[in-house]
This record gives structure tokens, C-alpha cells and sequence, in this order.
């Protein structure tokens, strides 16, 4: 094929005639013209004048546009057709960055943010789509953030289809004055198995796609177990409150923890409890709510008071027996304040536990981990079934 050559005599305005001829002789004349198709007689004078010079020369290949006219052009009115033509191929981009001023003609893509820009868009890689569709291969595309989705059981064969659909891809791309680019293609192989499975991964236009664990689309990073672990990691870090909302929160905290340290100081009857923790805290709370229901009503019970203790189950029995049990001190009621902090049989499990022999209060255990007084009620066991012989 021979390079094409411009007819200059019949070029010109809107009209434009190339010559081209292949290895073999044969001759092609490829006309492009714009014919307003506001004329009385479509398609015009012009097309007539070219099919009488050109008609012999070769064969005629006519690429005309008919049905667009803007008054850029010199037609008498503009309709949608010229309108979008002029949008996509009359625009004009003006730039300055301090006292440098650029003007530059735009003859590719559609603008910004356009409105018309997603549908356009659409028109031009809809083909494709149902294309790689019929492969099987499901398509998700968000403009042009395009997903290639491919499932199955064997990771080579998957590795093997992805393959072609890239090719198929790239190849589309290309025809349509399109890129690819390798660098910024994600490949990931989503797979609940406990041994990621080794494969050949896919090119893509000759460069071998790089494996990666997760991959991000429209802001969701969906990680190769689709676990979404990640994705909430990213989000909660982004909703992590900043100044100054972080300090208005600060002060409503404080506010709220003082009111309800005062409502509990006030609070009527939960003696055993207020002069075990007379401060609230958060973090035994979160402890205290971690444990299981059995566990968590054995340790309420342990700080209430209320469970089988001589004091409390001696006013229920008709015995009236209330000594405690493990010392066999007659003189000593069963209580829990006994157990906790005085009872002698129990020096050896109290230091263990919280570092003293002796307590002289409740309140040495204010501080105390509510797990540390669940390992207390665990030794103390009896005082849930009570009626068992104590072993201290
Ligand atoms: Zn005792």
C-alpha cells in the first residue's frame, strides 16, 4: 500500500479527497464531507461535481456527515447532532497559571463532568461490554473504571479466560484510540482458600499482571477473602473523628461521666457494691460486659452480696447458721466482706489474686479486674450451690 496522497483540486472548505493506491494497482479515493442539511437538495452540488471528476478515477469511498449543523459552521441553525459534534470536536480549553496563558483546541474525549459525558461514554464502550459479556466474562463499569469478572474452579483455566477477554480488550481499545495500562491494572484472585493456589497470572498488552491481595474499586477495597476487613479498617480510620469535633465530644464525656458518678453515689441501697467500686469505670465495664452470662452473674453476684452466703441464706433457713464456713470462725459472719478481705482460710487465694493478706476495706478491690474477682467466686464456688461442704 502506497502512501495516500490529498487531491488538492477537489479538496478544500468542507470537503476533503485522498488517493489511495494499493501494491497491486488498485486505486481508492476516500472523500470526507460536511453537507449542511439545511440545502433544498441533499446531497448537493458538491457530491455531484465529485462523482463526475472522481467516478473513473478509482473506487469512491464517500464518508459524509449530513445531519449535524451548527452555526459555527455557517449553517442557519444548530440541532442536538451539531451540537454535540462542535462539543466533542470544537473545544477549546483555556489555562493560566499566573501570568502563563494557554489556549488549546480539545479533539479527544468529552469534558469533565459533562452531562452528556457518561452517555456518550456508554455509546462508545457498550460494544465491548456485550462482546466480552458473550465470552461469558461479567463486566461491571463505572465510566471507565471497568471490572473483568471471571468464576470457576480451576485457577489456571480462569487465569487462561481472563487471558483472552484482556486480549479481546485491549484489542477494542486500540481501534478505538483507546489505552491500556498494565500499571494500573489490578489483578486479584478471590478465593476462600486456606492455600492460595499458584497460577501463570494474564498479560495484558505483553506486560504480566502483577497478583495483589486486594484490589479498590469505587473507593470499597475488597480484599481476596471478601472478608470486607480491610475495607472497614479504611473506613473507620476516615470516620475517625478529628478536631474539633474530637474535643466537643471530650467535654459532653466528661459532662455525662460526672452526672452518672453522682447518680450512682446517690443512687439508693447497692451498698456492697458502691463501697466496692464507688468510682464507675469504662474499662471495667467493658471487662464485666466480656464475660459470659454464668461468669458475669457469678462476679454480680460476688459484688452485690447477693448470692448463698451464710449472712443471706441464714435469714431463708430456719437454721440461723451464719458463720463462715471455710475459717470456722463462730465469731465471724459469712459475708462477702468476711470473704474478700478478712477471712484467715482464704489469705493464700487473696494474695494470689490481689496482692494482699488482709484487706481492710472494699474498696482495696475498687481497682480490682472483675476477671481477677470471677477467678475469686470460681475458688469461692460453693457460694452458687451452696449447701456444699467449703474447701477452702
Ligand atoms: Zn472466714
Amino acid at each position: 500500500m502506497r502512501s495516500p496522497m490529498v487531491i488538492s483540486n477537489n479538496s478544500g472548505g468542507d470537503v476533503t479527497v485522498a488517493r489511495l493506491e494499493s501494491k497491486s494497482g488498485r486505486v481508492h479515493i476516500f472523500i470526507s464531507l460536511y453537507l449542511p442539511y439545511e440545502r433544498p437538495d441533499p446531497p448537493g452540488h458538491e457530491v455531484e461535481e465529485l462523482l463526475e471528476d472522481l467516478a473513473d478515477k478509482g473506487h469512491l469511498i464517500i464518508g459524509c456527515d449530513a445531519n449535524a449543523h451548527h452555526f459555527q459552521w455557517g449553517s442557519n441553525d444548530t440541532n442536538v447532532r451539531g451540537w454535540i459534534d462542535t462539543m466533542l470536536s470544537s473545544r477549546i480549553i483555556n489555562s493560566s497559571i499566573g501570568e502563563i496563558y494557554i489556549r488549546k483546541s480539545v479533539m479527544r474525549g468529552t469534558p469533565q463532568g459533562g452531562v452528556l459525558s457518561p452517555l456518550l461514554w456508554l455509546l462508545v464502550i457498550n460494544n465491548i461490554i456485550m462482546d466480552l459479556e458473550v465470552t461469558g466474562t461479567k463486566v461491571v463499569a463505572y465510566a471507565d473504571d471497568v471490572v473483568l469478572l471471571i468464576a470457576g474452579k480451576f485457577v489456571q483455566t480462569i487465569s487462561d479466560l481472563m487471558q483472552g477477554a484482556l486480549v479481546t480488550l485491549s484489542r477494542w481499545a486500540r481501534r478505538n484510540g483507546l489505552g491500556v495500562n498494565p500499571s494500573k491494572t489490578e489483578l486479584v484472585l478471590f478465593t476462600k482458600r486456606r492455600k492460595y493456589p499458584t497460577f501463570t497470572p494474564p498479560k495484558l498488552d505483553g506486560v504480566r499482571l502483577n497478583l495483589s491481595l486486594e484490589a479498590k474499586y469505587l473507593g470499597t477495597i475488597l480484599d481476596h477473602r471478601l472478608s470486607w476487613k480491610r475495607n472497614t479498617e479504611e473506613r473507620a480510620k476516615r470516620g475517625s473523628v478529628k478536631p474539633p469535633l474530637c474535643h466537643f465530644l471530650q467535654v459532653i464525656h466528661k459532662h455525662y461521666s460526672e452526672k452518672n458518678q453522682q447518680k450512682w453515689l446517690d443512687e439508693i441501697g447497692c451498698t456492697i457494691p458502691k463501697r466496692i467500686w464507688p468510682t464507675l469505670s469504662e474499662k471495667r465495664t467493658r471487662s464485666l460486659m466480656s464475660l459470659s452470662k454464668p461468669d458475669l452473674k457469678l462476679v454480680v453476684g460476688i459484688i452485690t452480696g447477693h448470692c448463698k452466703v451464710r449472712a443471706m441464706t441464714s435469714k431463708w433457713d430456719s437454721d440461723g447458721i451464719d458463720y463462715c464456713r471455710i475459717c470456722q470462725d463462730e465469731e465471724e459472719i459469712e459475708t462477702i466482706e468476711h470473704l474478700l478481705c478478712h477471712c484467715p482460710a482464704l489469705i493464700n487465694v487473696r494474695h494470689r489474686l490481689v496482692g494482699e493478706l488482709v484487706s481492710h476495706d472494699l474498696s482495696s478491690f475498687s481497682n480490682t479486674d472483675p476477671v481477677v474477682i470471677l477467678q475469686l467466686a470460681r475458688r469461692l464456688k460453693w457460694l452458687k450451690t451452696t449447701r456444699q461442704t467449703p474447701q477452702p
